[in-house]
């Protein structure tokens, strides 16, 4: 008998301050929540990491 493993994915959501765009991407090690993490691709504003989360699935 299979017994289905859960495993949790972290997510981190960066958003530019100036115009809102965010973006989701999958977390990597050194992501601190308000970091910095680049200049915006649609304006000149800064983009922060936003949130970070996880998810649960099934495999
Ligand atoms: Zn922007």
């Amino acid at each position: 008998m299979f017994s289905k493993e859960k495993i949790t994915i972290a997510y981190t959501v960066e958003k530019c301050g100036k115009c809102g765009m965010q973006k989701k991407r999958k977390f990597s090690a050194g992501d601190m929540l308000f970091s910095e993490v680049s200049k915006c691709d649609s304006c000149d504003g800064i983009v922060t990491i936003e949130k970070i989360f996880g998810e649960t699935v099934e495999q």
